[in-house]
This record gives structure tokens, sequence and C-alpha cells, in this order.
């Protein structure tokens, strides 16, 4: 017996029939004398419907209100999870985040989850009901509904596996596990048998939203072990968790140790939410660096790559940087407003960008990959804009025109390809 966290996205929960599925593969779990917490999405597209609906409302709108309205899809699946189950003989009812609760900061839109208490959760489940919880929401101190952020219920689902001390947390989708890159864009991607938190965060992070980047960086520091699996493999003959090898089902997200077979680089993301701006002609002195960038911290705006020309005559330089696409517009406001104090010639920007990046723990011990990648992306003619690296990642910014080719390029280069 397990006790265990089962998290379906939108497009697992798309419609009734996807919902009886879901149903399906619950009851599996239950008749097999698991407990079950089960987080669910809302319908596929229900939430871009419901944000457009804010925004056709009032495109200056009440985040508190946005919270109220985006929430609700969850709400709806939950319930509607919670029927299927009861239909099919397996006890079960629907938690809202504010009757559990889960607490998050007042940060609407993207809170913060700050406490969970899993006490009435644990004591309906040891009672043998399956909780199934609406996923992306939650309670602030103010007692407003919030939500965390797109992509949110992961981190639903791992931060309640780690408030009631869940065995496992299993994320079923509409792919089979996580791959080398994204396996509706390479066809010869290679599903993962298992993959560090460590890469997954920087995956993560950099693009591949098969997994929300703060469910990756929860289910870190807790420890709790994720199984990406997919939500349309057949639910009868899909193995009950604690039975049969889980790399046959989907991919385990686990600490380095436990993965035996390691590779210089295991993952290619791309990136399409980036934008670049360049400031010329900025004061080549001390302190400058920080007010440009003191400015847009500021106001919120997280920058990424950046790069400062050697000026040639100890004057002035060249400052360019990226920020994420949804960022752009508020921080070329906030250095527009700043011309002076920031005393800059000329400010530009374009969203016309990607950010493609190579990840893999294997980079800490093998020397020469950032060279490799540059030269092979260098024989496809594709041009670098600006470079970033950490201990485990290299990251090149260029033309969205040459994306695929790029992914696809490195992909093969660090010998990913499927055989
Ligand atoms: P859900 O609605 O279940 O949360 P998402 O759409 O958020 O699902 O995430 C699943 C999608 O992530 C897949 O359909 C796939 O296209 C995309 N994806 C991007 N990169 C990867 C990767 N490296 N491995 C697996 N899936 C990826
Ligand atoms: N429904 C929310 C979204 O579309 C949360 C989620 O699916 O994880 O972002
Ligand atoms: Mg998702």
């Amino acid at each position: 017996m397990a006790l265990l966290v089962m998290k379906f996205g939108g497009t697992s929960v798309a419609d009734i029939k996807c919902i009886k599925n879901v149903a399906a593969h619950v009851k599996r779990e239950a008749d097999a004398g698991n407990h079950c917490a089960v987080v669910v999405s809302a319908m596929s597209g229900q939430t871009n419907r419901l944000v457009e609906w804010v925004n056709e409302a009032s495109p200056d709108y009440d985040e508190r209100e946005y919270d109220t309205i985006v929430s609700s899809g969850e709400q709806v699946t939950s319930g509607l999870l919670a029927l299927a189950l009861q239909a099919v003989g397996v006890k079960a009812r629907s938690w809202q985040g504010w009757q559990i609760p889960i607490q998050t900061s007042e940060a609407h839109g993207s809170a913060r989850i700050s406490n969970i208490n899993g006490d009435n959760l644990r004591s309906a489940m040891e009672s043998g009901q399956v909780a199934v919880i609406a996923g992306f929401q939650g309670v602030t101190g103010q007692g407003r509904i919030s939500t965390l952020g797109r992509g949110g219920s992961d981190t639903s689902a791992v931060a309640l596996a780690a408030a009631i001390g869940a065995d496992r947390c299993d994320i079923y989708t509409d792919v089979d596990g996580v791959y080398t890159t994204d396996p509706r864009i390479v066809k010869k991607a290679t599903r993962l048998d298992k993959i560090s938190y460590e890469e997954m965060l920087e995956m993560a992070s950099q693009g591949a939203k098969v997994l929300q980047t703060r469910s990756v960086e929860m289910g870190m520091k807790h420890n709790v072990r994720l199984l990406v699996r997919s939500s349309f493999d057949d639910p009868k003959a899909s193995p009950a968790a604690g039975t049969g090898r889980q790399s046959e089902v989907g991919t385990l997200v686990c600490n380095e140790d436990e993965i035996m077979e390691k590779h210089v680089v295991n993952g290619i993301t791309c990136n399409r939410d980036e934008a670049k701006i360049m400031l010329t002609n900025v004061a080549d002195k001390p302190g400058v660096a920080g007010k440009v960038f003191g400015s847009l911290a500021d106001a919120g705006v997280n920058v990424d790559m950046i790069v400062q020309n050697l000026s040639e005559d100890g004057k002035y330089t060249d400052i360019a940087f990226t920020v994420p696409a949804s960022e752009y517009d508020k921080a070329m406001n906030v250095l527009e407003t700043s011309k002076e104090v920031l005393g800059y010639k000329s400010l530009r920007g374009s969203k016309d960008v990607v950010k493609i990046s190579a990840i893999g723990v294997g980079m800490r011990s093998h020397a020469g990959v950032a060279a490799q990648m540059f030269a092979a992306m260098a024989q496809k003619g594709i041009n670098i804009q600006a470079i970033t690296t950490s201990e485990i990642k290299i990251s090149v910014l260029i033309d969205p025109a040459y994306s695929e080719l790029a992914v696809r390029t490195l992909h093969t280069l660090f010998g990913l390809d499927e055989e």
C-alpha cells in the first residue's frame, strides 16, 4: 500500500470521456489498496478562455478577481472527476485550495505556496476516500483565492505530495515521459528512463513545459519522487504503483546518484518566450550596470543573458540583455522613463529571438562542450547573438527562423537521436 499523489493535466481531462479514463487510472490504484490524492487541471483550453474573458471585461483588471475567475476551471474538473469516480464505485470527494487549505503568498497570478496543512486530507484518504483536489489554486492570508502561475497544477501536486509525505507523485500528461527534447517538434527525441532534479529544473526553466519549474524546485527540496507518464496509456494494462518497472511507464525525476548512465548532454530546449534589449553608449564607469539592472529589478523584470562590449576608448560601452517576452513592454517602459538617469544614447529591442540550450550534468566533467556546440551551429550558418553558461547548461540566443534546425543539429551532435 502506498500514499500516492496523481496529477492529470488539461489534455488528460479535456472532456467527459477523458475524465472517465482518468477515473479508471485512479480506480486501478485505489483497487490495489493505495491511498490516493488526485490533482486536476482545468479542461485544456479553458484557462486560456477564462484569461481572455478577464481581458475583455477589463484590460486593467483587479488581480484578485482574475484569480477568482481563472481558478474556476479546476473547480469544475475536480467536481466532475469526483462524480466519475463515484459512478465506478470509488469513494471520492472534491477539495478546493481554500478547503484544505493550501496557503499562499499574496502575489495574485503567480502566488507561491507558503504552507499546506495536510491533516484533513490525510484523514479523509485514510478512511478510504479518494481526495480530488483542484490544482493551480490556493488561498492568501487575506482569505482571497490565489493562483500559482500557468502550469501551476504540477506545483500543487508536488507540494501536496511533500505535505502528506506521499511515497510518489505521478504526473500524468499527454506524452509518456520526459524526452531529450520536445517530442512534438523533434520526431527523433528519445524518452529518458530517469532524469536528475537539477537537469529537469534547467529543462523546465529553459522552455520544456512538461513540468512547471517551481514543481521541480519543490520536488528537489523535499525529495519527492516524480514519475512523468501518459494518461493515454491503457488504464487497465498499466501496472499499479509499486509493481512493474517505473521506466516502463514513464520518466522518473530523482537524485543524480540514482542514475547510473550519465551522458554529457541529456536535453535540448528551445525557449520562445524571449526578448532582447540593447542600450548603446552607456558610460563605462562603476555603478552604471547597477543602475540599469537595479531599475529593472525594482520593476520586477527578470533579466537573463547579459552581454557588455569592451569599450575601446574607456568612456562608453553597449549593453545587451534578454528578458521574458511577457516582460518586454514593462522593461522598455522602465528604461525609457529613466533615460536621463541612466544616460544612454539609444534604446532598441526585439521579440524576434529564441534561446536554445543544451543541458547535462556530464558537462561538469567534460571540457569542450561549448566549442563543439558553437562549431556545429556555425557549420549550419546559424549566427549566435548571445551566450550564457552554467555548470550544467549552455544557452545561445538566435534568430527564430533557425530554431528547429538548431535543436535538431544539437540533438544529433550530442548523440541523442533515437536509434
Ligand atoms: P499538461 O496539460 O498535462 O500539464 P503540458 O502541455 O503542460 O501538459 O506539458 C506536456 C507537453 O510538454 C507535451 O505535450 C510536450 O509537447 C511538451 N514538452 C516540451 N518539452 C518536452 C520534453 N523534453 N519532454 C516531454 N514533453 C515536452
Ligand atoms: N489550468 C492552469 C493552466 O492552464 C494550470 C495547469 O494546467 O497546470 O495554466
Ligand atoms: Mg502543464
